[in-house]
């Protein structure tokens, strides 16, 4: 059957509705009130929720490391509605079950401060874990402080647990918000707005409930916000249907925006702990201190770890950088620079001669008869010759600010700084010889081996332009001389 999203919608509505409707109508239908029919649909529906969760993780399309904190947090709801409800025989309300509700904030902002540029290795997560429970704990000391002596919330205490509440949700609203917004990939645009989405909806949902539970409106009012928290929950179930498959994404323009919302999320539990320090006075005693203290210590190695594989990641781009640097400025089948790297150097060296006020002098290289070298004895043969001959004028440069490359095809150039004509002559005077003593085979050759014809350009510091087609011009001279030579040309 071809899949039809309005029918889908259809469904996502009416499973929303029916607790909240069964819970407004089946009193009416049987004229009986019964209170804690809301506790046990809140239970079902986020019972429903962690169900659906927890087989996500085996669907490919969502983040497990993200799924898990989600259902861990719908977890964490759970035993606290389900010790509420065990409780409910009672009015007052027992601290604990406040602990496990504020607690299902842990592991979500757990995801909300994992970002995908950061290191994902066992240690990590073992600090991470660590740091949760810490937090849990802290969250318990801090409310158990508000307690009668007996375990029980001190009932002028309810309004400011209230509002802890409020500030909770929207506070990991805003994290998840500012997540979606900036998501760097597909899945975490998903994950991030189908917790934003959820979130939004529990802060709305759950927030009037509690408020409601403190100042309870008009009777209709009140049946329905005692279920509102239903919806939420079913609503996440829908949402987690409804956006299984990956979908096409686009990251957000500004890369500054995603850049700080990866930088800032980490800092989140720093923002955590100092916000739960503040429930941490003298009377947790040195317990409380000792908690608080540890909390920042994992915090610490967290950040430390973070900085190392920072550093560690930095400097092998930088050696990843450098390669393809050296690589990119190196000709491939003789391993000498290349023309790129030529026209650098030409830049940088006819400014220095200039600054110096020192000679350039250019020697451009010119294999003989080469053509007939790779019909005779083929293109591979004539490649080994190619990098012989390479091997060769290298090792007839003498000075460390010589530099040779390979200019294209079977030529070469050299480039002299701070050498007259003289000089420049001495060396092109090397490197013919050096190539003719090598005797490389060339039948066609001069004296059957391989030989080179070079031009020499010299030119003064204020006369540096066109020093390489000078040189050229004087290869073209010693090639019509007869080859196995060099031509010197000076500037005119
Ligand atoms: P001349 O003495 O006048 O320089 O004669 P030549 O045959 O060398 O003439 P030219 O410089 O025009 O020939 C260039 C030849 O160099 C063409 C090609 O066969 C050869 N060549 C250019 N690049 C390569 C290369 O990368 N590998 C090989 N094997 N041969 C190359
Ligand atoms: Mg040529
Ligand atoms: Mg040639």
């Amino acid at each position: 059957m071809a899949r039809q999203p309005l029918t889908h919608y259809a469904m996502y509505a009416v499973l929303i509705a029916v607790l909240p409707l069964a819970h407004l109508l089946v009193p009416s239908a049987i004229h009986e009130q019964t209170p804690e029919l809301a506790d046990y649909a809140m239970l079902l529906s986020a019972v429903l929720a962690f169900a659906y969760t927890v087989l996500c993780l085996r669907k490919p399309g969502y983040d497990r490391r993200y799924m898990v904190c989600l259902a861990l947090g719908v977890g964490c709801w759970i035993a606290g509605m389900s010790y509420a409800i065990a409780r409910s025989g009672t009015d007052e309300n027992l601290v604990s079950t406040y602990v496990l509700f504020v607690s299902y904030g842990a592991p979500l902002l757990y995801a909300a401060v994992t970002t995908s540029d950061e290191p994902s290795s066992h240690p990590r997560r073992v600090v991470d874990g660590i740091l949760l429970i810490l937090l849990v704990v802290l969250c318990y000391l801090g409310v158990r402080d508000l307690t009668d002596g007996n375990g029980f919330l001190k009932p002028e205490d309810m309004g400011w647990v209230v509002v802890a509440f409020d500030v909770e949700n929207l506070f990991l609203l805003g994290t998840f918000l500012v997540r979606y917004l900036t998501a760097p990939n597909e899945g975490d645009r998903r994950f991030f707005g189908i917790g934003t989405a959820f979130l939004a909806l529990y802060a709305i949902c759950v927030g009037v409930h509690n408020h409601d539970e403190l100042y309870p409106a008009t009777l209709a009012l009140q049946r329905i916000a005692d279920v509102l928290p239903t919806v939420p929950f079913v609503a996440l179930i829908c949402l987690l249907h409804a956006n299984a498959a990956p979908r096409p994404f686009e990251p957000i323009r500004h890369a500054w925006a995603r850049q700080l919302s990866m930088s800032l999320a980490p800092g989140l539990l720093l923002a955590a702990i100092f916000a739960l320090s503040l429930g941490i006075t003298e009377r947790q005693g040195m317990f409380g201190r000792t908690v608080l203290a540890l909390a920042m210590l994992a915090y610490v190695v967290r950040v430390t770890q973070t900085q190392f594989w920072f550093a560690r990641t930095r400097d092998r781009l930088a050696e990843a950088l450098s390669t393809v640097e050296r690589v990119s400025l190196l000709d491939e089948l003789t391993g000498i620079p290349n023309r790129r790297a030529f026209d650098q150097a030409l830049d940088e060296r006819t400014k220095a001669s200039v600054r110096e006020q020192r000679p350039l002098s250019v020697l451009m290289i010119d294999i003989d008869h080469f053509k007939t070298f790779n019909d005779t004895l083929g293109h591979p043969e004539g490649d080994v010759a190619l990098r012989s001959v390479a091997r060769l004028l290298a090792g007839a440069l003498r000075r460390p600010t010589d530099f040779i490359a390979r200019y294209g095809g079977e030529e070469f150039v050299v480039l002299l700084p701070g050498t007259d004509q003289e000089g420049a002559q001495v060396v092109a005077r090397r490197m013919n010889r050096v190539v003719y003593d090598a005797q490389l085979e060339h039948i066609n050759g001069i004296d059957s081996r391989v030989t080179v014809s070079i031009g020499v350009a010299t030119r003064a510091p204020e006369k540096m332009y066109g020093v390489v087609t000078h040189a050229d011009r004087a290869l073209y001279r010693a090639k019509h001389a007869g080859r196995n030579r060099f031509v010197a040309e000076t500037a005119d």
